[in-house]
C-alpha cells in the first residue's frame, strides 16, 4: 500500500466556468490564470462579452513601417 495518495489533492468537484476543464485548486474555480483573468475582465468591463481590442493601434502600423 502506498501512502503517496494522501499527498494528492482531491480534484475539485467543479469545472472551469470559462472553458469547462477541471478546475485547479490553485486557480479555483478556474483551470488556469488565463481563465481567471477572462472572468475578471468580464467583471471589470461590466458585461458578459469579451471586450474587443481597439483597432486604432493596428491601423497605425499599416503605413508607418518605414520609420
Ligand atoms: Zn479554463
Amino acid at each position: 500500500m502506498n501512502a503517496a495518495n494522501e499527498n494528492k489533492p482531491l480534484a475539485s468537484s467543479g469545472k472551469c466556468p470559462i472553458c469547462g476543464k477541471p478546475a485547479q485548486p490553485e486557480y479555483n474555480p478556474f483551470c488556469s490564470k488565463r481563465c481567471a483573468d477572462v472572468d475578471l475582465n468580464r467583471w471589470l468591463s461590466g458585461n458578459y462579452a469579451i471586450p474587443a481590442v481597439e483597432s486604432e493601434e493596428d491601423d497605425r502600423d499599416e503605413d508607418d513601417r518605414e520609420a
